[in-house]
């Protein structure tokens, strides 16, 4: 009973700071988006439905932080690998190592999520065509707990210290957010050839085509399984210093979604 209550408080404790860092990273895009309308990746489409995609976030952010509260409380308890302890070198590295493995694990959740026996649970997420920062959190239960089971599974596979997780958690959370806001507010050469980091057209362009860049963080799984959206570089160049968005992502029609 003691244990349930403990978890219980820490998973307070992560939703809290779930929601506080989900709010000033929105407040952050909208103002942000609000400031350079030239910077919108689907020129011609306007999505309205950020009420709407705010309504799931209950769920997605209740199901995240309880697969990450149970990282944390197995660690703490002694259930997992006994972590590292914190250093100059082991923070850096296990945090690498751990973000490295959670693109490998996102990229494949989310083929798995565009199979057609597990695309019923993806369906919800991909309503907006045009991603809002809101629209991280819209998404069906089971696919919130077939992203977020790592939280809960790497304590028992790499010895990471808890401050670690803790940072790859909110970079997770902010990256996620990034990666939805539909503006292109940081294009740099670094997120494309022959770099490996991923930019918002990057997941913008997945929204727009349902079936090209899978990847989180890198573009890395996608280009090596030949799921890199084709004109992704040229795209994201379009948005760098004076060209800005000169070139639009998808070429669709004046919708709101
Ligand atoms: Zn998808
Ligand atoms: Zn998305």
């Amino acid at each position: 009973m003691t244990l349930l209550i403990d978890f219980l408080y820490l998973l307070g404790l992560v939703a809290g700071a779930v929601v506080l860092v989900m709010l000033l990273t929105g407040l952050f895009f909208e103002v942000m988006n609000a400031r350079h309308p030239e910077r919108r990746i689907q020129k011609n489409r306007v999505n309205r439905r950020k009420w709407k995609e705010l309504r799931q976030a209950p769920i997605s952010i209740l199901t995240l932080s309880a697969c990450f509260a149970f990282g944390l409380f197995a660690q703490r308890q002694g259930w997992s690998l006994v972590p590292l302890d914190l250093t100059w070198w082991s923070g850096p590295l296990t945090l690498l190592v751990s973000v490295i493995l959670y693109d490998a694990w996102f990229y494949w959740v989310h083929r798995l999520l565009h199979s057609r026996a597990f695309y019923r649970f993806h369906a919800l997420h991909h309503k907006s065509v045009a991603p809002t920062v809101w629209s991280n959190h819209h998404e069906s239960f089971a696919e919130a707990l077939l992203n977020q089971a790592y939280y809960a599974i790497i304590v028992f596979i790499l010895p990471i210290p808890w401050q670690m997780l803790v940072l790859q958690k909110i970079y997770d959370q902010v990256s996620g957010m990034l990666g939805h806001a539909g503006f292109e507010h940081f294009a740099s050469p670094a997120g494309r050839t022959p770099w490996p980091l991923a930019s918002t057209v990057f997941h913008d362009q997945h929204h727009g085509t349902f079936r090209f860049n899978y990847g989180h963080t890198f573009s890395f799984w996608d280009r090596l399984m030949g799921t890199l959206h084709p004109r992704y570089d040229d795209t994201l160049k379009s948005f760098e210093g004076s060209e800005q968005g000169s070139e639009t992502a998808e070429p669709r029609s004046s919708k709101s979604r």
